[in-house]
């Protein structure tokens, strides 16, 4: 049966037995061809509990879940789906309590289940440079004063200090296009400078506020400066017109989701939340199934065990 949904009742109905989500998953992974997880051959075949593998010398059993977020889990993969609808169709994601409370599950278990899930929304083609009109633009998660807004609109602004962040985050957004996000160690230009060459085309145009540490940029790449003008920051070039708005939106999301549905982030998982709020973002055309679809056919591959989570393990 081919899969329709508009809403999470839709999901549900469709996704009722569990063989109906191997199958799935199955589809999605392989299309009809299963792939060895242990030797990468093409040679498995069906047996009564899954696949196993008649490649020379490895013979090994083997399911869709093999290598994918979903390994070993003993949650049913109903849920899973159900998680995965909600994280990506959600515009500021879904705390673990909400979700542990949703599902019925505990809540150690719920936010276990969304950080594999924020592993399937990191971005496929991660290093493609973002080309055209691109504004970059950096700001600060955490601290104790959760109202606090940002402290920028002051031009040449040396005061972006971390004092009571827990981090810094660079991004850079193309226009009509995608974000990308890095969790950085501070926002000086000898940490700034360098992912904007990696990762903008140098035929692009970048487009930032008068932070100081985007000074000499110019060098490398043309650069527009947005100043105060007009209670807006738009710098017109001929009939267009420069902004750092788009990226200031994407923030004020970052921001309320932080304030309004996690109240926390470590520095240590931050890259995962900007993971998710990046996917979100770069799919927002995307119809709530096709959000949930990408981020399914992604998780095959992809792990994040506990003990990787948590930092026991590399
Ligand atoms: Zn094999």
């Amino acid at each position: 049966m081919l899969l329709s949904f508009k809403n999470i009742t839709g999901l549900l109905d469709h996704f009722k037995e569990n063989q109906t989500c191997i199958e799935y998953l199955e589809q999605q992974r392989w299309n009809g061809k299963p792939v060895c997880p242990h030797c990468g051959c093409e040679k498995g075949y069906r047996t009564k509990t899954g696949f196993r593998c008649a490649g020379e010398g490895c013979y090994k059993k083997f399911s869709v879940l093999v290598g994918s977020i979903y390994e070993n889990t003993k949650i049913p993969l109903r849920l899973w789906f159900a998680a995965i609808y909600l994280g990506t169709a959600h515009k500021k994601g879904i705390s673990s309590v909400q979700l542990a409370t949703d599902l019925n599950i505990s809540q150690k278990t719920a936010w276990h289940l969304m950080h594999r899930i924020r592993e399937s929304m990191k971005d496929a083609d991660s290093d493609t440079q973002l080309k055209g009109t691109v504004e970059a633009d950096e700001t600060y998660v955490g601290g104790k004063n959760k109202n606090r807004h940002k402290d920028k609109k002051i031009p040449n602004s040396q005061g972006r200090s971390m004092a009571g962040k827990t981090a810094a985050v660079v991004g850079l957004l193309e226009r009509d296009g995608k974000i990308k996000t890095f969790v950085v160690p501070n926002t000086e230009a000898d940490i700034l400078h360098p992912i904007i060459e990696e990762y903008v085309d140098k035929d692009a145009t970048l487009v930032t506020d008068a932070y100081t540490s985007y000074n000499g940029i110019g060098l490398k790449l043309r650069h527009i400066v947005v100043k105060h003008k007009d209670g807006g920051y738009i710098t017109k070039v001929g009939e267009y017109k420069f902004h750092t708005q788009n990226i200031e939106n994407f923030w004020s999301v970052f921001k309320r989701g932080y304030i309004g549905i996690y109240h926390y982030m470590s520095a240590q998982h931050m890259s995962r939340y900007c993971d998710e709020f990046s996917y979100r973002y770069n799919n927002r055309l995307l119809s709530t199934q096709d959000k949930f679809e990408i981020a399914v056919k992604q998780a095959s591959g992809r792990r994040l065990t506990w003990n990787k989570l948590v930092g026991k393990e590399k």
